[in-house]
């Protein structure tokens, strides 16, 4: 078996009157991310990871913010994508830890939905897909509810 480790990491901004989506599920917030896509940053990190992985370069390669196919894109269709390619390469995912860190709103009811969605999106259980929220004590632009910023990890493994 061979193996491959993979980091993402995105951040969007945050402003009043924009729809909050994360790990694929609409969140009920007054605040949403600032994107050309959806704003889905945690969709975002995950692919960053699962692309860096095989070192296949970043979302951004691969799904151009200037390129009008990508306004607005639900980002459960560049996920998709993206795990097309991974399997294309022969390789599937073993497990993704995601960490979400978001001052507010409360996104305790949100992981379980998450974690299933992103499951269904990319061809796995839920017991393969780690997503994780927290704050950070109000330090820093997370903190000051500027900005919305994840991390994700990911192994991808292969037959040999
Ligand atoms: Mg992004």
């Amino acid at each position: 078996m061979e193996f491959r480790i993979g980091n993402g990491y995105d951040v969007h901004a945050l402003a009043e009157g924009l729809d909050l989506w994360l790990g694929g599920v609409k969140i009920e917030s007054p605040i949403g991310c600032i994107a050309h896509s959806d704003g889905d940053v945690a969709i975002h990190a995950l692919c960053d990871a699962l692309l860096g992985a095989l070192a296949l370069g970043d979302i951004g390669k691969h799904f151009p913010d200037t390129s009008a196919e990508f306004k607005g894109i639900d980002s459960k269709i560049l996920l998709g994508r993206v795990m097309n390619l991974v399997r294309s390469e022969g390789w599937e995912l073993g497990n993704a830890d995601i960490t979400i860190a978001m001052q507010k709103p409360k996104l305790a009811p949100y992981i379980v939905p998450m974690r299933e969605c992103l499951a269904s999106v990319a061809g796995c259980t839920a017991g393969q897909i780690s997503v994780k929220a927290t704050t950070t004590e109000k330090l820093g632009f997370v903190g000051r509810g500027e900005g919305c910023e994840v991390y994700a990890v990911v192994l991808l493994t292969k037959q040999s």
